[in-house]
């Protein structure tokens, strides 16, 4: 089973997906991490973020996944990178760095393989993403596009960032994500939009037991179908 959640910053994806992976004894695989570690990769390589840049940083990139219990790791080269992935200066430097064919063609790979694998030895995977229902698993089990007010969001990737110990204004916060999604709407690879049998599901008035119940039903739905 292949369940893909889709959607702009902040609209409770990995948080969904993170828990529906865990009621379903399902595996989930966050491909924003991948980006972000790939980002990190340019940043430690001093590379930019363009064609030049990523044949500088794709050819020695070592990029790993590993699940230690539940918790997915990504290893760069060996190292667990996954504390820096969710800092400001990679937030700002992931976007343009998904744009970039060569970096978008081996994550797309990547993450089938880990995809399969996991599907094959746990049942299920649970991926969050961008392209994740559009590009990476066209022909997924079960697809959901997640939407929220911007300002909603913006106050959940602040809380997300207050809980890391980092204080950031709201507006800045807003900005920050409104441009993000802004690139990732309008690229002209794998653009962040709905898959056109996605099921749309705004989480602005939601709870997060509301969004992980919601997606488990069409998971449950889908698998009834199947028997
Ligand atoms: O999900 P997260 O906010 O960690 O994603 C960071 C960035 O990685 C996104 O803004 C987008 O530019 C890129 N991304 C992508 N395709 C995916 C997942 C993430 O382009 N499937």
């Amino acid at each position: 089973m292949i369940v893909t959640i889709d959607g702009p910053a902040g609209s409770g994806k990995s948080t969904t997906a993170r828990g529906v992976a865990d009621r379903l004894g399902f595996v989930y695989l966050d491909t924003g991490a991948m980006y972000r570690a790939v980002a990190l990769a340019f940043r430690r390589g001093g590379a930019s973020p363009s064609e030049r840049g990523a044949a500088q940083v794709l050819p020695s990139l070592e990029l790993g996944v590993k699940y230690v219990g539940d918790d997915m790791r990504v290893l760069l080269g060996g190292e667990d990178v996954t504390p820096h992935l969710r800092t400001a200066e990679v937030g700002a430097l992931v976007s343009p760095v998904a744009t970039l064919r060569p970096v978008r063609e081996r994550m797309v790979k990547e993450q089938r393989r880990i995809g399969w694998e996991q599907e094959e030895r746990h049942g299920g995977v649970v991926l969050d993403g961008r392209d994740t229902g559009t590009v990476v698993f066209p022909d997924a089990d079960v697809k959901i596009y997640m939407v929220a007010d911007l300002d909603e969001r913006a106050r959940r990737r602040q809380q997300e960032y207050e809980s890391r110990g980092d204080s950031v204004p709201l507006a800045e916060v807003r900005e920050e994500i409104k441009e993000r999604d802004q690139r990732d709407r309008s690229r002209d690879i794998a653009p962040l939009r709905r898959a056109d049998d996605a099921i749309a599901y705004d989480t602005t008035d939601e709870t997060i037991e509301d969004q992980v119940q919601f997606v488990v039903d069409r998971v449950k739905a889908v698998g009834e179908e199947g028997t």
